[in-house]
């Protein structure tokens, strides 16, 4: 499923990312971590969905465009990942940032441990500029292209599997 999303302010782009976070913390069966690939234009809005979509996850800090940080790593509270009916915890417990506009090669990032990072199913992982990576990332990644279509106006992309979230 591809669905098209157009915002014309930030925090439009911030409240989809967070309406995508609360998708995902109610993923329940999954082996491996749940991966985000973020491509598209320099200033199309990866970081402002994903500053959204950490406060959907319920983390407080903020989530800043990496300037020479790679990869960052924040906790995911539990009360968070409590959904309503049934009181159940959500497996995912740790949220990764991670940012290869600066990166040359793949390397950088398995260097990392990136691997046993999209092993671990209590992990959701996001990853802008995942383009570069491309070859890198699961075969399950949900992928989110970011179009500048003026000033204020974006296009946001969102592919699912069907079922997924
Ligand atoms: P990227 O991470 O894709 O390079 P950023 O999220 O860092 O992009 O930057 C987007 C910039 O565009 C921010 O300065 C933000 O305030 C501005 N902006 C203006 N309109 C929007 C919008 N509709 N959605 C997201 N960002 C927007
Ligand atoms: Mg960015």
């Amino acid at each position: 499923m591809r669905k098209a999303y157009f915002t014309t302010h930030p925090n439009q782009t911030k409240k989809l990312g967070k309406i995508v976070a609360k998708k995902i913390l109610k993923i329940k069966r999954k082996r491996k971590a749940q991966v985000l690939g973020l491509e598209g234009d320099l200033g199309g809005g990866k970081t402002t969905f994903l500053q959204g979509f950490a406060k959907g996850l319920g983390i407080k800090e903020k989530i800043l465009s990496p300037t020479f940080i790679l990869m960052r790593k924040f906790q995911i509270p539990s009360t968070q990942s409590q959904t309503n009916s049934k009181f159940k915890i959500s497996k995912f417990q740790t949220f990764y940032h991670i940012d290869c506009y600066r990166i040359l090669k793949p390397k950088e990032i398995l260097d990392l441990g990136f691997k046993e990072i999209i092993q671990n199913p209590k992990n959701i992982v996001a990853i802008e500029w995942a383009d570069r990576v491309r070859q890198i990332l699961p075969r399950d990644t949900i992928v989110l292209k970011f179009h500048f279509a003026n000033k204020n106006k974006r296009k946001i992309m969102i592919r699912l599997k069907d079922g997924e979230v």
